[in-house]
C-alpha cells in the first residue's frame, strides 16, 4: 500500500480524498495555490505545499509544480480528484514516468475516452448502444448539411474534445445547421483548442442516466448501478439520485452488465462513468468519464462502498474488495450540489462565510470544505459543498432532504441552497417525472 498520497485538487473533493486516505492509514499531502492557504484540505493534510499563484493554470493545472511537490514530499501516488488534471492523459503519463502511481486509469484510456468520437467508436465496438450520429468528425458545412439531412432534424453538433456542456449546438431544422456547425466549431476551438465536431441525433425528452463502473485493470470489472442526473442547468448537473426513479432491476442488471463487460474487455482500472441518454426505454451512450464523479456519493450510499478507497486499492495493485454478487443496492440516495451563486441569476458569489452550520442525523452526509470565517476565493468553480441524503425509500430520502435543508446555514454569501426547497415542492420532483429539460423550464417559470 502507498505510504503517502498527494492530492492534486482543492475544495470538497480534496478533503474527500484525504478522509479516504486517513482511514487506510495513508499520509496525505495537500497542494494549494496562494489563494487557498487557509483551505480546509490544507489544514487537515499531514503536509502541504504551495504550488503557485491563484490562477488554476499556474497552480492546480501546473504539471511541473505538482511533480516538484511529489518529489519534495516523497509522495508515492497522486489522486487527481475531478476537474483540473483528472482527465489529462499527459499528466497521468508524466506521473507514471516519474515512478509515481496515478490513482486513475491509464493514459491510453483517458486519451480514448477524452476524444468523444473515439470513445463512441470504442463503445460501439464493445457492444454499448450509442446515439445515432455521424461516423467520426464532420469537417465542412456541406458535410454537416448532408449528414443532418440524412439523419433527420433536430440534430446536435458537439465538440469531440467537449466537456462541461461547452461546444454543443442544436439545430432544430435545416435552416439552423450552418450556424450550429460554425458556432460549435468556434466555441470548441476557443474552449478546447480543437475545432473537431461531430453530429448526433438530438433526443427530445431524454433522461440523463449514467452507470458507475469499476475495474481492476486485469480484466475484471463490476457495475454499481445507475445515477439519474437529469436535473440540469446549462448541461450541468444540479440534483442527482440513485437509483433512477424509472429504471427497473432488470434494466439495471442488463445495462450494468453491458457496461461492466465493456470496460473489463479493455482492462480498465479504477472508477469510471458511462453516460447515457435514456428515452422510450432505450439507452444511448454519449460519453465516458474516466474519473471519480462529483455525484459519486449517491452510489456509495446505495451500495455501501467507499469508491475512493477502492480506487486507491486497485491503483496499489490489490484486488477489488467486492464482486458483482456482493453489490446489492439498498434504499435511495439524493445529492444536491450547493454553489456559491446568487439566485436567480446563478452569478458567482464569492466572499467570506460569516456563519456555517451543517445538517446531520441519520442518513445525512455533507461533503464540503467550507467553515465559518472561510473566504471563498473568486478564482475557481463555485461548488462549495454537496448534501447527500439516504433513505429506505425515495419518499423517505425526500423527506430527509427537506429536513436537512431546513437545518443548513450558510451566511455571508449567496448560495443555491434555497433552490432546493423550491424544487422539492414541485410535483414532478416528488414523483420523479422529469427529463433533461425539466429544470430549465421550471426555472424559467418559477424564478
Ligand atoms: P459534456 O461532456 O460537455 O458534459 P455530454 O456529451 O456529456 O457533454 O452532454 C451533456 C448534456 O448535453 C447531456 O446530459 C444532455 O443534457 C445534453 N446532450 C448531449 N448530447 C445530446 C443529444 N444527442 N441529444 C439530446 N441532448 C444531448
Amino acid at each position: 500500500m502507498f505510504k503517502k498520497v498527494l492530492i492534486a485538487n482543492r475544495g470538497e473533493i480534496a478533503l474527500r480524498i484525504h478522509r479516504a486516505c486517513k482511514e487506510m492509514g495513508i499520509q496525505t499531502v495537500a497542494v494549494h495555490s496562494t489563494a487557498d492557504s487557509d483551505a480546509m484540505h490544507v489544514r487537515m493534510a499531514d503536509e502541504s505545499v504551495c504550488i503557485g499563484p491563484p490562477p488554476g493554470t499556474q497552480s492546480y493545472l501546473s504539471i511541473p509544480n505538482i511533480i516538484s511537490a511529489c518529489e519534495i514530499t516523497g509522495a508515492d501516488a497522486v489522486h487527481p480528484g475531478y476537474g483540473f488534471l483528472s482527465e489529462n492523459a499527459n499528466f497521468s503519463q508524466i506521473i507514471h514516468d516519474h515512478g509515481i502511481t496515478f490513482i486513475g486509469p491509464s493514459a491510453d484510456h483517458i486519451n480514448v475516452m477524452g476524444d468523444k468520437i473515439a470513445a463512441k467508436e470504442t463503445m460501439r465496438r464493445l457492444g454499448v448502444p450509442c446515439v445515432p450520429g455521424s461516423e467520426g468528425g464532420v469537417n465542412t458545412v456541406e458535410e454537416a448539411r448532408e449528414i443532418a439531412g440524412g439523419m433527420g432534424y433536430p440534430v446536435i453538433v458537439k465538440a469531440a474534445a467537449g466537456g462541461g456542456g461547452r461546444g454543443m449546438k442544436v439545430a432544430a431544422s435545416a435552416d439552423e445547421i450552418d450556424i450550429a456547425f460554425q458556432s460549435a466549431r468556434t466555441e470548441a476551438k476557443a474552449a478546447f483548442g480543437d475545432d473537431v465536431v461531430y453530429i448526433e441525433k438530438y433526443l427530445q425528452l431524454p433522461r440523463h442516466i449514467e452507470v458507475q463502473v469499476f475495474g481492476d485493470g486485469k480484466g475484471n470489472a463490476v457495475h454499481l448501478g445507475e445515477r439519474d442526473c437529469s436535473l440540469q442547468r446549462r448541461h450541468q448537473k444540479v440534483f442527482e439520485e440513485a437509483p433512477s426513479p424509472v429504471i427497473t432491476a432488470e434494466q439495471r442488471a442488463r445495462i450494468g452488465k453491458t457496461c461492466a463487460d465493456a470496460v473489463a474487455k479493455i482492462d480498465y482500472i479504477g472508477a469510471g462513468t458511462i453516460e447515457f441518454l435514456y428515452e422510450n426505454g432505450e439507452f444511448y451512450f454519449i460519453e465516458m468519464n474516466t474519473r471519480l464523479q462529483v455525484e459519486h456519493p449517491v452510489t456509495e450510499a446505495v451500495y455501501g462502498v467507499d469508491l475512493v478507497q477502492e480506487q486507491i486499492r486497485v491503483a496499489a495493485g490489490l484486488p477489488m474488495s467486492f464482486t458483482q454478487e456482493d453489490l446489492v443496492p439498498s434504499g435511495h440516495a439524493i445529492e444536491c450540489r450547493i454553489n456559491a451563486e446568487k439566485l436567480p441569476s446563478f452569478r458567482p458569489s464569492p466572499g467570506t462565510i460569516s456563519a456555517f452550520h451543517a445538517p446531520g442525523g441519520l442518513g445525512v452526509r455533507v461533503d464540503s470544505a467550507i467553515y465559518a470565517g472561510y473566504r471563498i476565493p473568486p478564482y475557481y468553480d463555485s461548488l462549495i459543498g454537496k448534501l447527500i441524503v439516504q433513505g429506505r425509500t425515495r419518499e423517505e430520502a425526500l423527506a430527509r432532504l427537506s429536513r436537512a435543508l431546513s437545518e443548513f446555514v450558510v451566511e455571508g454569501i449567496d448560495t443555491t441552497l434555497p433552490l432546493f426547497d423550491h424544487l422539492l415542492a414541485a410535483r414532478d420532483v416528488q414523483t420523479g417525472d422529469y427529463d433533461i429539460h425539466w429544470l430549465e423550464k421550471w426555472l424559467e417559470a418559477e424564478f
